[in-house]
């Protein structure tokens, strides 16, 4: 049988750089992968002829042979063992996103699951930063059965289908694929009699807590993901992730847009008038003494550049605008009356 040229089987012009090459099989076999075909003997024999074609050309030694003598340039001792090892863990790399886990099973997932809880901080505490533990529910082992899911004074059996292992291989062409055991999911063993409490999951519910570092200048809608606590991973693979959202509860003292504190001051009309200073107490209780000048008018706003709350990037902290207002007497007596009176035609008179 003649063999198709290499750049054809693959779709590519012979000047193709190495990612498209790439990408070119892991479109070929994406389409005709076996898993995808089960008992299409065409799509199989089209997944062999990529895995060849990509084999040579995904290598520059031999692409090179391959482009100056054709098929007799790469040689067939170019496809066994060793080079088919190799071959095999390319394929793997490439296609982890795809068919999920390494050479072991497929099918069981890589990591345990993440977990998403909610917490809910204070103003000031969004402000500082903090640490606080959260409570995670998540599966823990079971205490009836230590956790291997077999009912006390019983103990659960090695799988006779997998002999153990978990895994039973089959081989397609030239390429090995390790399937999780069906009789056993996976485990290796079986439970004959299951334990009461867990139902031989060998798991049950526990409440934990995580201990969980808040940024300074978090806010509400932050996620926040803390790697490795989430729900344990099956067959001892790696746990998931904890992913903690955070909720900042409102202040009446203080106002934010982004990482700008906003401040609301009420002064006196003689103060605006001649001009005070005001103490800005801060939500990590530190006091910030603000010139206010003489003149100014209610709905004034002053801004102190870098005095607001830390941004997330560390780069700079925002702004602090204090927004003034002036406070104007309801009730006078006789003589405040008089004194205004006096005093608003010495102003008019200035
Ligand atoms: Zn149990
Ligand atoms: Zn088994």
């Amino acid at each position: 049988m003649s063999k198709r040229d290499y750049y054809e089987v693959l779709g590519l012009e012979r000047t193709a750089s190495d990612e498209e090459i790439r990408k070119a099989y892991k479109k070929a076999a994406v389409r005709f992968h076996p898993d995808r075909n089960p008992g299409d003997a065409s799509a199989e024999a089209s997944f062999k002829e990529a895995t060849e074609a990509y084999g040579v050309l995904s290598d520059a030694g031999k692409r090179q042979r391959y482009d100056r003598f054709g098929h007799s340039g790469v040689q067939a001792s170019d496809f066994d063992g060793g080079n088919m090892g190799d071959m095999f863990s390319h394929f793997q790399e490439m296609f982890s996103d795809l068919f999920g886990g390494g050479r072991s099973g497929r099918r069981a997932p890589a990591r345990g699951q993440d977990i998403r809880v909610e917490t809910e901080l204070s103003f000031a505490e969004a402000f500082t930063g903090c640490k606080k533990e959260v409570k995670v529910r998540g599966a823990a082992a079971c205490d009836t059965c230590g956790g291997n899911g077999a009912a006390p004074g019983s103990k659960p059996e090695t799988c006779r289908h997998c002999g153990g292992a978990g895994q039973v291989s089959t081989q397609r062409g030239f390429i090995m694929f390790s399937t999780t055991c069906p009789s056993c999911q996976g485990q290796g063993r079986v439970v004959t009699e299951p334990c009461k409490d867990c139902s031989g999951r060998g798991a049950t519910v526990k409440e934990r807590s995580v201990l969980v570092t808040f940024p300074a200048g978090v806010d509400s809608g932050v996620r926040l993901r803390i790697s490795g606590q989430g729900m344990p991973g099956p067959n001892g693979a790696p746990p998931g992730d904890l992913y903690v959202d955070v909720g900042v509860r409102e202040d009446e003292r203080y106002e934010r847009d982004g990482a700008d504190l906003i401040v609301r001051e009420v002064i006196a009309f003689s103060e605006a008038a001649l001009g005070t200073k005001v103490d800005i107490h801060m939500p990590d209780e530190s006091v910030i003494e603000v010139d206010v000048p003489h003149g100014t008018q209610p709905g004034t706003v002053l801004t102190l550049r870098g005095n607001g709350l830390p941004r997330l990037d560390r780069r700079a902290r925002g702004d602090l605008h204090v927004f003034v207002n002036v406070r104007v007497p309801k009730k006078l007596s006789r003589k405040a009356k008089k004194l205004l009176a006096e005093l608003d035609s010495e102003i008019a008179a200035s």
